[in-house]
């Protein structure tokens, strides 16, 4: 069932969509992230239906979504000192937090890990359904495993209707990239994935915080790291893709320019608005990500224009890239994903 709860919730369609989860269904719902498929994080059955629906790797765990900080206990055990001040701080948000796990989570929601990811959500409807579900939510992105994060129903209806018992539209998602996930390594925070929260606001909370493996670079297979999820191909369109990054616009612009000449036109941009009249593509071959000193806008857009640009297709999508700081880290983390790291720096 499809319910639209763009304006308003409904209370009715609420308590329906509360049920489904009770009775080990499987829904979609936005969060200000992106979009989920949740299902009650105890219950393994209904856990498992999110891994079948998604064709996820049962080695790659799941976030279990909370709406009350109360619910941690439940959850999590061995708080620390570090790991309480983060949850102080960033929770409700765009931020999650790996903790010691107690034995009422299922094996199959942590992929047999000894930790549990957990987030608050800060999106009424998200609540709203955790709240009156009375039950933690695991919930991983609304998407089929490898292909980039749903953000509005347009995108996930293609791929996932049919496949869940519930649909909910909230409209576009608010941030548009997944959350920050954080673990606590010896009393310091360590970014397992950049997301809206940045390092330098973590920092500011306890002081140091690091980056882990693989943020911009690729994982080996045999590589020990602590988020299963780094190793997976992720956000990647059929057709092959390029990043360029430059901070002289002349270098950039030039180059891009002269990738379109090399595949006579065939190619899908990925630009700034700043450059729509700079970059020689066919006006229907260039998807506008914003504007260059939009942060914000260009990470709410990213995943719809991949999806658009593979739609599209032809030899190549040229993406133009950011400067690798503050939410350009996240951003950065997920174009150099998309395009497999086929990644130049001028
Ligand atoms: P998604 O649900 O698609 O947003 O992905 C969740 C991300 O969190 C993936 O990168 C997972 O590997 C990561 N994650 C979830 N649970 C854990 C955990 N217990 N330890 C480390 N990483 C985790
Ligand atoms: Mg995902």
């Amino acid at each position: 069932m499809y319910y639209n709860w763009k304006e308003t919730t409904n209370t009715e369609e609420l308590k329906i969509v509360c049920n489904l989860i009770k009775n080990g269904e499987i829904v979609i719902f936005p969060t200000e992230t992106v979009y989920g498929i949740g299902a009650n994080a105890f219950d393994k059955k209904a856990v498992g239906k999110i891994f079948m629906a998604k064709g996820r790797p049962s080695d790659n765990p799941l976030i279990v979504h909370i709406a009350d900080k109360r619910m941690i206990a439940e959850i999590a055990k061995e708080i620390t000192e570090v790991e309480q001040k983060l949850i102080d701080h960033f929770m409700p948000g765009p931020f999650t937090l790996i903790l010691k796990k107690t034995d009422k989570i299922p094996n199959i929601v942590s992929a047999g890990l000894e930790t549990v990811a957990i987030r608050m959500p800060d999106n009424v409807i998200a609540r709203g359904i955790i709240t009156f579900s009375g039950v933690p939510i695991a919930a991983p992105s609304a998407n089929i495993s490898g292909k980039p994060s749903g953000t509005n129903l347009n995108d996930i209806r293609k791929e996932l209707e049919g496949k869940v018992s519930a649909v909910v539209d909230g409209g576009e998602t608010e941030i548009g990239l997944e959350s920050t996930v954080v673990k606590v390594i010896d009393e310091v925070p360590c970014i397992l994935r950049p997301g809206k929260v940045t390092l330098e606001e973590i920092k500011k909370v306890i002081g140091q915080a690091d980056f882990g493996n693989g943020i911009f670079t690729p994982v080996d297979e045999d590589e020990e790291i602590e988020t299963p999820g780094v190793k997976h191909k992720h956000y990647a369109p059929n057709v092959a893709a390029k990043l360029i990054y430059s901070e002289n616009e002349d270098d950039l612009l030039f180059e891009i320019n002269q990738e379109i000449k090399a595949c006579r036109g065939d190619v899908v941009v990925l630009g700034f608005d700043e450059h729509k009249e700079k970059i020689v593509v066919a006006e229907h071959r260039f998807i506008n990500l914003g504007s260059k000193h939009n942060l914000e806008e260009i990470a709410k857009n990213i995943f719809s224009a991949l999806r658009k640009s593979d739609e599209l297709g032809g030899k190549l999508i040229l993406i133009e890239g950011v400067k690798k700081e503050g939410l350009g880290v996240a951003i950065m983390n997920r174009l150099l994903r998309s395009c497999s790291y086929n990644y130049v720096e001028l």
